[in-house]
């Protein structure tokens, strides 16, 4: 095998380019030396293997910096074996990435979605995969949102089939690998296009892909490994989470492949509205009405927190929308201590269907005001006359 290339210059980018001018070039080299372009030709194969080999090593952050330390020796060393070059490395969530390409983007879509080209397997369908998150929610009271709660949260999900512990195989017996295709689960085929003919590789039919061949089925899961079960779980809901956050429940979700871990859980959180509290941050804000007596007069209020009512003293004089805090009365922080605060603001209830008697003692009340009592209007009307 010829000396390797540093990646960096196989790519042609700089050693510190961005992600995005790294997928860029290696777009661009596709384009340039696919096999599907070239068919028979040993050259662009050899090309687009080095490429395919470089951004899958400068394309993975871990493998990326451990190549920028220590070179090839750094990175997985059957990269230097010549075969078996990269393993899956690209093989999510890329074929999107190449609708642009017009005329030849069919042939891109056979590429990646058929299995790799030449003598490289894309992955091993025998690794572990790890098992699928599974979401679901849940309705809780702004007050369980505030102090905290249990839920019972029951959902649908893979578990590890308990008969034959994920082999697929029945109780007693085996998976045997696949002799068609040596347990790769994909098989060379020559492929004909309007460009040529060229190899590819397709999903083993003898085994659909799995690698393995399972005689004895185990009867519990079909020989998925893997059986639906309903976990039902009583999940603790932390104090001060908010509407719409989620939690995470690490190893929850789906049984994973092929030993592959489990999945997680995640819940959503949604909380319901409440007719007294309103909550902004970790803050709760609070409208008290108070009558016209009080406002003028002051007046110790009854206020509600969410750990029952407190008397609060308002001053004489309280006006229309003034507020005041409670401080540490707000919502308990999520994950800390210490909580936010609660902003009381005071709506001061104007007198309606007042009767004649009620009136005419209001009139009379008016009348004994002067401008010491209403300073406010004074000055506003001092303003007005000044103007015109
Ligand atoms: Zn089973
Ligand atoms: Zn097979």
């Amino acid at each position: 095998m010829a000396d390797k290339r540093d990646y960096y210059e196989v790519l042609g980018v700089q050693k510190g380019a961005t992600d995005d001018e790294l997928k860029k070039a290696y777009r661009a080299m596709v384009k340039k030396y696919h096999p599907d372009l070239h068919p028979d030709d040993k050259e662009a194969e050899a090309k687009m293997k080095e490429v395919n080999e470089a951004y899958d090593v400068l394309s993975d952050k871990d493998k990326r910096a451990k190549y920028d330390q220590f070179g090839f020796a750094g990175v997985d060393p059957s990269y230097g074996a010549g075969q078996g070059g990269y393993s899956g490395g690209y093989s999510g969530g890329f074929s999107g990435d190449f609708g642009g390409f017009g005329d030849i983007g069919d042939i891109f879509e056979s590429f990646f979605g058929g299995g790799g080209f030449g003598q490289q397997t894309r992955s091993n369908p025998n690794a572990p995969r790890r098992g699928q998150d599974i979401r679901t929610g849940v309705q809780i009271s702004f007050m369980d949102a505030c102090k905290g709660t249990g839920v019972d949260i029951r959902v649908n999900r893979l578990e590890k089939c308990p008969d034959c512990l994920g082999s697929g195989a029945k109780t007693g017996s085996s998976a045997e690998t696949c002799p068609d295709c040596r347990g790769t689960g994909t098989v060379r085929i020559n492929q004909r296009t309007p460009l040529g003919v060229f190899q590819t590789t397709k999903t083993c039919e003898r085994c659909g892909g799995k690698g393995k061949i399972i005689r004895d089925i185990c009867p519990t899961c079909q020989g998925q490994g893997r059986v639906r079960r309903v976990l039902s779980k009583n999940v603790n809901i932390p104090q001060g989470i908010d509407d719409g956050q989620t939690l995470r429940i690490t190893g929850e979700g789906d049984c994973g492949i092929n030993g592959g871990q489990y999945g997680d859980l995640i819940i959503k959180v949604n909380v319901r509205p409440d007719e007294m509290f309103e909550r902004e941050g970790f803050d709760i804000y609070t409208e008290v009405p108070i009558s016209y007596l009080q406002a003028a007069l002051g007046d110790d209020i009854v206020v509600p927190t969410i750990d029952g009512t407190v008397r609060y003293r308002i001053p004489a004089g309280t006006q229309n929308g003034d507020s005041f805090v409670l401080r540490n009365q707000g919502v308990p922080k999520l994950y800390r201590s210490g909580r936010g605060d609660q902003h009381i603001s005071v709506k001061v209830e104007v007198p309606k269907n007042l009767n004649k008697k009620q009136a005419d003692l209001l009139r009379a009340f008016d009348d004994s005001l002067d401008d010491r009592n209403s300073a406010v209007r004074k000055s506003f009307f001092d303003k007005m006359k000044k103007k015109f």
